[in-house]
């Protein structure tokens, strides 16, 4: 079998190449191909418009966004977030000289658990930075009420929750920030990428010299800013994945339901809840393996699947707080955190991408149901 012929978690949205070439000649012509060029300021514009959002500053990756965010707010001392998240939402706290103090988590939907919030919060707490993991969205309205109580800002790390909306409205203007991520992997790309929303004018300002080394204009520099601008060539990428980003969703979407008719009722595995007030982007399908009365473990399944070429991942397994720079934290222990633990042990993501076809889907699900 040849990595072609594999089936990957996901596939990379990509437009039709025509399209991309002659966008480039454009950016050729122009001779400009960075510094907040005219595709640049189209992603943005595009951006806010499609998503809902006021603000929307576009960055190079989805990390930076999170550095920048921390940076903006002058977050300070310690930072109330999930272990059960990709590596980077911790480590722009690290680069921020941020201390993380992680909660656990909701065993339903694996976001930030409101109720174990308060017991983490300190003298030295100024933030708290959740994930709407799978693009599910948080307790917002729990967690927006604990901040306003313990004068505490918001930051959501929503790049798995691009185009999410909850009662017809997007999720990314909760909090005092949102970020983004456009990476290779996520619904919406831009190879590398990212972005930062924001809810006033002020914020995007600064935002803006802020990715941009703190600069203001020639000749002043307010803060050190890091430099984290999104170049013209992936902004002419974005520009045409947005307009093929529905469709792409639409066939997620479909694959869920196939997922989720066959998958539903097996013994031993559980699925995310369904939120009717949510629209999703079906960004991820994880499945929890109980091994007990599923029969093998959550490892077993993914190793076997991987012989039959099928690569699901274990999105998010080991838990950060279980890496070298994080696990001798107080708040890194197990008793402290059992639910994720769990969680992190027993997920598998299958893959789920435009691109799927019906007999791969059929295979993936017969294995997952007779192995
Ligand atoms: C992908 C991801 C990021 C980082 O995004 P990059 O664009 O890869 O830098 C941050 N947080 C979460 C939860 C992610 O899944």
């Amino acid at each position: 079998m040849t990595d072609r012929d594999k089936i990957y978690v996901t596939s990379p949205l990509l437009p039709p190449l025509e399209d991309f070439e002659q966008m480039l000649r454009q950016i050729w012509d122009s001779r400009w191909i960075t510094n907040m060029g005219s595709f640049h300021e189209r992603l943005e514009r595009s951006l806010a418009e499609y998503l809902k959002v006021p603000y929307i500053s576009l960055f190079t990756n989805g990390t930076l966004p999170l550095l920048t965010s921390l940076q903006a707010l002058e977050v300070k001392g310690e930072v109330i977030t999930t272990p059960f998240s990709f590596v980077a939402t911790s480590h722009a706290l690290w680069w921020n000289d941020l201390t993380p103090v992680f909660v656990d988590v909701d065993p339903l939907t694996g976001n930030m658990d409101p109720s174990k919030i308060e017991a983490a919060i300190t003298e030295k707490t100024t933030a708290i930075l959740p994930v709407h993991i799978y693009g599910q969205p948080c307790d917002t309205k729990a967690i927006g009420e604990i901040a306003s109580r313990h004068g505490l800002k918001v930051i959501y790390d929503g790049a798995h929750a691009f185009a999410v909306e909850k009662d017809g409205k997007s999720i990314l203007t909760e909090g005092d920030m949102t970020t983004l991520s456009f990476h290779a992997t996520k619904v919406f790309n831009t190879a590398e990428g990212g972005a930062l929303v924001m809810k006033d004018e002020a914020t995007k300002r600064q935002v803006d010299f802020l990715k941009n080394f703190g600069f203001e204009d020639e000749t002043h520099v307010s803060m050190p800013g890091i430099n984290s601008k999104m170049d013209e060539i992936r902004s002419a990428l974005g520009i045409l994945n947005l307009q093929h980003v529905d469709e792409a969703i639409a066939k997620r979407e479909a694959v869920a339901k196939l997922y989720r008719e066959a998958l539903g009722e097996v013994e031993g595995l559980r699925l995310l809840p369904i939120d009717d007030s949510v629209k999703t982007n079906y960004s991820y399908f994880p499945i929890f393996v109980d091994q007990a009365s599923y029969g093998i473990s959550r490892d077993e399944l993914y190793l076997k699947l991987r012989e039959e070429g099928i690569v699901a991942r274990r999105y998010f397994y080991p838990l950060i707080s279980s890496f070298a720079p994080y696990r001798d934290l107080p708040s890194a222990s197990k008793e402290n955190l059992p639910v994720a633990n769990m969680l992190s042990d027993s997920v598998l993501c299958l893959p789920i991408h435009h691109e799927l076809t019906q007999a791969q889907i059929e295979s993936i699900i017969k294995f997952i149901k007779y192995v």
